[in-house]
């Protein structure tokens, strides 16, 4: 998961750290309204702790994606000693859509609460 919001000049994405599991715990270390440096344009603009929403990050990518070339390369090893099994796709994808899951929970979760202007 990452926490990212708008850029009010360039529209950009800008990175939001640290990343906490709830807004509320967000706030706790940021403020209610905090200042974001823009990585593109270098705008500093103030930003309210509801404008930051989660989303995937990258490595949640990366994560799913081993989860399906492990069974891959398993089929390879197996077949290679003559056998032929489905059960590695099987519990990887099992792995990969629980893990989908709970990331997209966390996401849902960030996103539904929010703070309110003080
Ligand atoms: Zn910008």
């Amino acid at each position: 998961m990452k926490l990212i919001a708008c850029c009010g000049k360039c529209f950009k994405d800008i990175k939001v750290t640290p990343i906490k599991r709830d807004r509320a715990e967000l706030e706790e270390v940021l403020g209610n309204t905090f200042y974001l440096r823009c990585e593109k344009c270098g705008e500093k603009s103030k930003t309210h702790i509801d404008e930051v929403k989660a989303e995937h990050s990258v490595t949640n990518y990366v994560k799913m994606l081993t989860f399906l070339i492990l069974p891959t390369i398993l089929m390879k090893i197996l077949s290679s000693y003559g056998v032929i099994s489905t059960v590695p796709f099987i519990l990887c994808s099992g792995f990969m859509g629980a893990y989908y899951f709970d990331a997209n929970s966390k996401i849902k979760e960030f996103n539904s609460f929010r703070v309110g202007k003080k």
